[in-house]
């Protein structure tokens, strides 16, 4: 399986190895994180002095032309652009810390949902607002 993720905003390819690399913020703390490329797999890679603690919301942004990734209907979920094998994907996942969320849609609706706490989303009915 390979796995291309790229910006929604400037298509540059967020995965040049195998970790999808995005900015994020918060306040004045602005750090590159490293995120598995499997939807579903909560293995992050952070600057070893730098301390995230669950439950906190942080802005994603493109490394490459700062866009901010945050989805236009819901400001808990960012989202990306995935192209695997058989086709592209919308990916969303949560932007607040230690939450385990992550929907793949395709262009009528939700294929997948990982997570523990992707059950707080609604995504299963009314997820055309999300396809925006
Ligand atoms: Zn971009």
């Amino acid at each position: 399986m390979s796995w291309e993720y790229s910006c929604p905003e400037c298509k540059a390819m967020l995965n040049p190895e195998r970790t999808i690399i995005l900015a994020m913020q918060r306040d004045d703390v602005r750090l590159l994180i490293g995120l598995h490329p499997q939807p579903g797999k909560y293995e992050i890679h952070l600057p070893p002095e730098i301390a995230v603690d669950d439950g906190t919301k942080w802005n994603f942004s493109c490394p490459v032309c700062q866009a901010q990734l945050a989805n236009k209907n819901d400001p808990d979920l960012c989202e990306l652009e995935l192209r695997m094998d058989d086709g592209s994907v919308k990916i969303l996942f949560s932007r607040i810390a230690g939450e385990h969320a992550t929907f793949v849609l395709n262009e009528s609706s939700l294929k997948e949902k990982h997570g523990k706490n992707s059950d707080r989303y609604d995504l299963t009915f009314g997820q055309s607002k999300y396809l925006v």
